[in-house]
């Protein structure tokens, strides 16, 4: 999988992707992640990219040419999607992650300040994605929870393949939540580990899992349950 990720702020995207399990899925050639910065193509002397808005009001926009000229420069795979990062797109879950880890390239814009001038979505058609109904300053952050958790489905990425698959709201739980989890040591300060757990009955733990699975489920996201 290839990211490309158009910034004004790739150190956002480096930083992250220099640390934990998205370093490890570079470096095992897993996943690759190119920044792109709208700024180095711009044709304004100064290297401006964004401008006051017609009609007035506060904050800027991003212009046009340097993002189009940004995204025209990247060379694009057969099977690629492109991705607008804006809290107006479509709310991006697990099933979404899913999808798009079948895909050989992800091109990822990030916006700033008011966002972008609607001539880059009429003209570009991205498919728009939003993390939340909550506004960020920048689309980097967005643009990293997906990167991560599209990931997390590519195999190979993660230390044992299973992982994803039975993950919160994975195909593997029905959709679920995730059971809890226990390790060392069997007792701290009076709280005790399930017996089950200890018990190494494959079966009933299964079903124990399952149980505690669908009960939080009930508990915290009925939503869930269908
Ligand atoms: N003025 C815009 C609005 O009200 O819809 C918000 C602009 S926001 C301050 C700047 C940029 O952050 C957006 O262009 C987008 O790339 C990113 N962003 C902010 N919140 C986001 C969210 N919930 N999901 C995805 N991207 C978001």
């Amino acid at each position: 999988m290839i990211y490309d990720v158009i910034t004004l702020f790739p150190e956002i995207i480096e930083g992250y992707c220099s640390q934990s399990i998205t370093k490890r899925g570079i470096e095992k050639d897993v996943i690759t992640v190119n920044t792109h910065n709208p700024r180095d193509f711009s044709k304004d002397k100064h290297k401006r990219v964004d401008d006051t808005p017609y009609g007035g009001g506060d904050g800027m926009v991003l212009m046009c040419q340097p993002i189009f000229d940004c995204y025209n420069s990247i060379d694009k795979k057969e099977n690629f999607e492109f991705i607008m990062l804006t809290p107006q797109g479509e709310k991006f879950s697990q099933k979404i992650a899913k999808e798009l880890s079948q895909k050989e390239q992800i091109i990822l814009l990030c916006g700033h300040y008011e966002g972008f001038d609607e001539r880059i979505r009429i003209g570009l058609s991205p498919r728009e994605i939003s993390i939340g109904d909550f506004v960020l300053t920048g689309g980097e952050l967005p643009a990293l929870v997906l990167i991560d958790s599209i990931s997390r489905n590519i195999e190979n990425y993660l230390g044992c393949d299973k992982c994803a698959d039975i993950d919160s709201f994975s195909e593997g739980l029905e959709g679920y939540l995730e059971y809890p989890h226990y390790t060392k040591p069997r007792e701290y300060n009076g709280m005790k580990v399930p017996d089950v757990l200890l018990s190494g009955n494959h079966q009933e733990i299964e079903a124990f899992r399952k149980a505690q699975s669908l009960e939080r489920t009930k508990l915290r996201r009925p939503d869930l349950l269908n």
